[in-house]
C-alpha cells in the first residue's frame, strides 16, 4: 500500500536546534555573516536532499518551470569519467558549445573565478587520504560526535582556508547562474549534503532543503535496473542510513528551513505539491503543466536530464517487478522509517 492523493501535502517537519553553539562560533571564525533581512530580495539556495532514483531530477525540472527558480541539476558538474567532447547539455547541444555555459563562465570570471565545464570544482571534498574523506563525509550516527568530527577537521592545517575558498566558489557559481538566468532561487540536486550544510553554516545565502523521499521498494526496483545483483537488504540498509543521516543534518542546522515531500505525491498531485513547494521556496504564483513545453534548461549530471518531461510518468512498477521475498526483506530493514514517511 502506498500513499493516497488526499494525503498529498508537505510534511512540515519539526527539526529543532541542537548544536547552535558550535555553528555560531564557527561562523564567526570564518569571518562570514548572514546578510540581508528582506527575504523577498534575497537569493536562495534550495537543496533537494535524497537518495539516487528518488526523482530529484524530475522535481528540479518541474520547479525550474517557475519564473523565479532555476536548476542546472547536479552542481558538482560533469563526472570525470564522461567524455566532455560528446557530453550533451539537456538543451540538446554539446555542453562545450552551449551558450549558457559560456555565459556562466564569463559571469564566474567577473567574480574572480576561472570556470570550465570540464571541471566545475564546486565539490566539497577536502582532499587527503580516502579514509579521512570517508570520516569527513560520513556520519557517526550521533549529532554530537559528528559536530566534534567537523570541528576536528577544521583544525587541520589549511582546512579553513580550503573550506572558505570552496564556499566562496559555490556562492559565486550560484550567483552567476542566477544572474545569467535572471532568477532568484537556485535548486541543486547533487545530493551532496555537505554543500547545504556548509552553505547554511557559513554562507550568506538563504539555504533551504527539500527532503525528498521515495518508497524504498521503488528505489530498490529502480536500482535493480542498473545492477541486477543488488541485495535487497543491503539496499534497504543504505536507504535507512542515508535518510537518518539527512535528518541528523537537518536537526543540527537551525538556520536551514526544511520540508519533506514524497516522490509519489509529486507524481500523483503535481499541481498541488508544486504550489506548496513554490511557497516553501519563497516564490509566488502557480506552475502550469503547459509551462513545461518549450522550457529552457541546461541540466547536467543525471542521465534523466535528457528525458522529455512534458508528461510526468509515475513509476510504480516495483509492485509487480519485485518478488514478495524482496519486498519483505526491504521492509524488515526499512519498515520503521518507511512507515514514518507514510509507506506501509
Ligand atoms: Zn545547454
Amino acid at each position: 500500500m502506498g500513499t493516497k492523493g488526499r494525503e498529498a501535502q508537505l510534511q512540515r517537519t519539526d527539526y529543532s536546534p541542537t548544536a547552535q553553539a558550535l555553528q555560531n562560533s564557527s561562523s564567526r571564525d570564518l569571518g562570514m555573516h548572514a546578510v540581508e533581512s528582506n527575504p523577498k530580495a534575497r537569493r536562495s539556495f534550495v537543496a533537494i536532499e535524497t537518495s539516487s532514483y528518488s526523482g530529484a531530477t524530475l522535481l528540479a525540472f518541474l520547479l525550474s518551470a517557475h519564473p523565479e527558480i532555476v536548476s542546472i541539476g547536479e552542481m558538482n558538474g560533469v563526472i570525470p569519467t564522461e567524455d566532455i567532447e560528446t557530453y550533451m547539455c539537456s538543451c540538446g547541444k554539446r555542453i562545450r558549445v552551449c551558450e549558457f555555459w559560456q555565459t556562466v563562465r564569463c559571469a564566474m570570471e567577473q567574480r574572480g573565478f576561472t570556470f570550465d565545464v570540464v571541471h566545475f570544482d564546486t565539490e566539497f571534498v577536502m582532499g587527503g587520504p580516502h579514509l579521512a574523506q570517508k570520516l569527513r563525509a560520513g556520519s557517526f550516527r550521533s549529532a554530537k560526535v559528528d559536530a566534534l568530527r567537523d570541528h576536528f577537521f577544521l583544525t587541520l592545517p589549511g582546512a579553513r582556508t580550503r573550506l572558505k575558498r570552496q564556499i566562496a566558489r559555490n556562492i559565486a557559481f550560484i550567483d552567476a547562474v542566477l544572474e545569467v538566468t535572471n532568477k532568484r532561487v537556485f535548486v541543486d540536486t547533487s545530493k551532496n549534503h555537505l554543500r547545504a550544510k556548509h552553505l547554511a553554516k557559513y554562507g550568506a545565502l538563504d539555504v533551504r532543503a527539500i527532503h525528498l523521499v521515495r518508497d524504498p521498494r521503488g528505489v530498490f526496483a529502480s536500482r535493480l535496473r542498473r545492477s541486477a545483483n543488488l541485495d535487497a537488504r543491503d539496499a534497504a540498509r543504505q536507504w535507512v542510513r542515508l535518510h537518518e543521516r539527512l535528518e541528523r543534518m537537518f536537526n543540527t542546522l537551525p538556520t536551514m528551513q526544511v520540508t519533506r515531500v514524497r516522490y509519489e505525491d509529486v507524481c500523483r498531485a503535481p499541481k498541488e505539491m508544486l504550489a506548496q513547494l513554490c511557497e516553501f521556496c519563497g516564490v509566488e504564483g502557480d506552475l502550469h503543466s503547459s509551462d513545461l513545453r518549450g522550457l529552457q534548461h541546461h541540466i547536467v549530471g543525471n542521465p534523466m536530464r535528457l528525458t522529455n518531461y512534458a508528461e510526468i510518468q509515475f513509476d510504480e512498477s516495483w509492485r509487480t517487478r519485485l518478488t514478495r521475498a524482496q519486498m519483505d526483506q526491504i521492509m524488515r530493514v526499512a519498515g520503521g522509517l518507511a512507515a514514518r514517511y507514510g509507506y506501509l
